[in-house]
């Protein structure tokens, strides 16, 4: 099969992603770049049934090469910031705290340090309707300053030099969001100035180990 292990891959972080409930129903896509192929999520496939055959390939022009279904509905997206953006792979969700945020603020408040994961700023971008060249045009404008960016009335998305980096980046963002819903509703919380989230941006680029094989 045509990049089978990123197309598994792929299926694997989908699985993951829906069960912490970042995907909820069929919501969300995701895709990896490799060369100039890039594997990306049938439209409104249930998770549960997605196989790495499902997985289509297709040219950077959004061309198929090897796909079996309608690829996501987001393909424009996904196909713009490749073509603007040095990175590998895209996860878009529709977690709840990042989506709930998207329709209060203009950015990712300075909750935690985590929020340098992302370079600093995590902007929300205006609406504009699914699938649309409106919301991929916004979408790369907003990650132009970021790795991730939320979806205004929508979703998040986060990129990564590899899948993996992607998935986790879409989990910080809920959980930044969570973090800072939760502390607006209890009082008013203390925010991080610029200074400190660069100086844990440049820690954070050391950051994580692998265990020995
Ligand atoms: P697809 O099922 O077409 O990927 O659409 C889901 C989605 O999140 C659209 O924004
Ligand atoms: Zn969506």
């Amino acid at each position: 099969m045509l990049l089978g292990e990123v197309r598994e891959e792929i299926v694997d972080t989908c699985r993951r992603l829906s069960a912490a409930g970042l995907l909820p129903g069929t919501s969300g896509n995701v895709s990896v770049r490799a060369g100039d192929r890039v594997a990306v999520t049938p439209s409104g496939v249930d998770y549960s049934e997605l196989t790495a055959e499902l997985v289509g390939v297709h040219a950077l022009d959004g061309t198929p090469v090897d796909a079996p279904l309608k690829p996501t509905s987001e393909l424009p997206l996904h196909l713009a910031v490749y073509a603007a953006k040095e990175t590998a792979a895209i996860v878009h969700t529709h977690s709840t705290a990042a989506t709930v945020l998207s329709t209060l603020v203009d950015e990712l408040p300075p909750i935690h340090y985590m929020i340098a994961l992302f370079g600093g700023r995590v902007p929300v971008t205006p609406y504009a309707t699914y699938g649309t060249r409106e919301l991929a045009d916004a979408t790369v404008r907003a990650l132009r300053e970021s790795t991730a960016c939320i979806l205004g009335n929508h979703g998040t998305v986060a990129t990564g030099h590899d899948l993996s980096t992607a998935r986790t980046g879409a989990e910080y963002l809920e959980w930044l969001s969570e973090l800072y819903l939760r502390a607006t509703s209890a009082g008013t919380p203390r925010l991080l100035d610029a200074e400190e989230i660069a100086r844990v941006a440049e820690k954070l680029s050391g950051y994580g180990q692998r265990p020995p094989r």
